[in-house]
């Protein structure tokens, strides 16, 4: 038995095959061949599996995001069949000698150059797409699947790190939890992990390799311990807490349909965090009274080009229909920083984290907002939508943000499409939002603290950067007085105050939450059960907020 230890970022325990997962045209070295036919054959060989996967995908795609989301699958086949792209290739590997893997990722990368360098914004567009097609062609000829796992059993999935836009693209229905070697507590894959409940390990460090490949082994996500092997008394051991695990959540399941109110009868909102569509299901599951987080920034993450307004609406409109009733807080694209999209073209920042990110970069591309914004208000006239804005620091950015959306709804009224009403809020997330909480409250109808970008900033602890994990304290009295002053401020101008950040989910901080004003907790649908149980067991002595 080997123990690789890591930390824990979600909590349970499975059992099955490590899944060693590479990354896109990495290790791909030049050899001279001797046989140039045959390597013209490989590549051909590969090439033509890489266009009926690309067909696989596009045909799977289709019902999932529609005709204009499945369309990049259509671009990547006629790239993969383009004749200059073809002749490229080849002429690698006949000049050359060169073998199909390097001809491949060298042509990729001299294609991506050549589109990076044009004029028009779209064509920039698909250096990203070129170098996408030239790795699914490169894993064909390494047997390394690309942008997903090739396995008929649910795995554990191991890699050195995985982007948010790599998360997402994975299977979900075959992960059994993820291991990563690198990673960060606050970091989207982490968030992800948490919000479908998968047992997750990040910061193995280097023990994690490409030779666990294949190998049984089990995962104790609240230990952070990785087993490659286990012995009988481990795995005996890991089993008993699994039946410990799963009692506790059957108890859990008898709360479903109660109300959420202490001992002392405070009513409190336990919603839901939403990355993607397919979490509804386990928001639904978990008996979620609303959801206080829609991040749609992963709509955006998830496709090549920007999603136009029907494709999300249409995404908006399902989750409104779904949840019917109950209060839906969708954030605008929260993008920058640590979400980087390559069809953006946003330009290189010194400090992303203090960049052009959230509704900062909303309001640089006007055109984006308005696009959200008018496809969020269609969606409104569906169910019980709020709309709401991160990154704030100033006043007069809400002003300009609630100016804005007013004209988008000026701007559907008189064209006579239907459109619904839906309340604003904004995200209090930078130390300034929180100090200037009396004078921002006024301007909302509600406040959602996100405090994984408030601790961060407050403590200047960048939460990408595991080196400084250990100065990352959520409890920290700074990050408490900022929200204490916020949700004072919130209940003065008489609006709710909600947390939707990871501290939400913290259950020895739900009660200090709870007496320092705050009227909703958002977490991931994991985890919303088990602090419905935990507020009904607390007694704030009545105490008044
Ligand atoms: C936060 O910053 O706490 C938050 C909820 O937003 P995100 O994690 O997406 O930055
Ligand atoms: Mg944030």
């Amino acid at each position: 038995m080997e123990t690789i230890i890591g930390k824990g970022v979600c909590g349970g325990i499975c059992f099955g095959p490590v899944y060693y997962l590479e990354h896109r045209i990495v290790g791909v070295t030049r050899q001279t061949v001797d046989d140039v036919p045959a390597e013209l054959a490989r590549f051909q060989r590969a090439k033509d599996a890489a266009v009926v996967q690309l067909g696989e995908l596009y045909q799977e795609a289709l019902p999932k995001v529609g005709a204009e989301g499945a369309a990049i699958f259509e671009v990547h086949q006629m790239m993969a069949e383009d004749l200059d792209y073809l002749e490229a290739v080849q002429a690698v590997i006949e000049t050359q000698r060169a073998n199909a893997e390097y001809a491949v990722t060298a042509t990729g990368k001299n294609f991506a150059q050549l589109f990076a360098n044009m004029d028009d914004p779209y064509m920039r567009g698909r250096a990203a797409d070129v170098l996408d097609v030239s790795g699914r062609i490169v894993s064909e000829l390494t047997g390394q699947p690309q942008g997903g796992i090739k396995s008929e059993v649910p795995v554990i999935l191991a890699a050195g790190d995985l982007s948010p836009s790599e998360t997402i693209q994975l299977d979900k229905a075959k992960i059994l939890a993820f291991v990563t070697a690198e990673g960060s507590a606050n970091s989207h894959t982490a968030i992800l992990a948490r919000t479908l409940g998968i047992p997750a390990v990040i910061q193995t460090g280097a023990s994690l390799t490409k030779a666990l490949h294949g190998r049984q082994a089990a995962v104790d996500g609240t230990a952070g311990v990785l087993f490659v092997e286990p012995d009988e008394s481990v795995t005996a051991e890991l089993r008993a807490k699994a039946d410990e695990a799963r009692r506790k959540k059957e108890l859990l399941e008898e709360l479903k349909g109660q109300t959420d109110q202490t001992l002392d009868g405070r009513v409190v909102e336990v919603f839901a965090n939403v990355n993607h569509l397919s979490e509804l299901p386990y928001v639904l599951q978990n008996d979620a009274s609303g959801i206080g987080l829609f991040r749609s920034e992963f709509i955006y993450l998830d496709a090549h080009d920007y999603p136009d307004e029907n494709e999300q609406f249409n995404i908006y409109k399902t989750v409104a229909q779904t949840l019917a009733s109950r209060k839906v807080v969708f954030r605008t694209m929260d993008i920058g920083a640590d979400k980087m999209i390559p069809y953006f073209n946003l330009e290189r920042e010194e400090n992303p984290a203090l960049g052009l990110r959230g509704a900062r970069l909303s309001l640089a591309r006007p055109e984006l907002l308005r696009t959200q914004l008018r496809a969020l208000f269609r969606a409104a006239s569906y169910g019980n939508v709020s709309i709401m804005f991160p990154m704030i620091a100033a006043a007069w950015e809400v002003l300009e943000l609630k100016a804005f959306a007013e004209r988008v709804q000026a701007e559907l009224r008189d064209e006579g499409t239907s459109f619904g009403q839906a309340e604003l809020g904004i995200m209090i997330e930078t130390p300034a939002a929180a100090l200037a909480s009396a004078e921002l409250a006024p301007l909302v109808d509600f406040f959602s603290v996100g405090t994984n970008d408030l601790t961060q900033y407050t403590l200047a602890v960048d939460r990408q950067n595991d080196r400084v994990d250990r100065f990352c304290d959520t409890h920290h009295p700074a990050v408490l007085k900022l929200i204490e002053m916020a949700a004072k401020a919130a209940h003065d101008a008489g609006i709710w105050i909600g947390v939707c950040g990871e501290l939400a989910a913290d259950l020895s901080i739900t009660e200090t939450l709870l007496r320092l004003g705050v009227d909703e907790l958002s977490v991931s649908p994991a985890v919303v059960l088990e602090l419905r149980a935990h507020v009904r067991s607390l007694d704030l002595g009545g105490a008044a907020v």
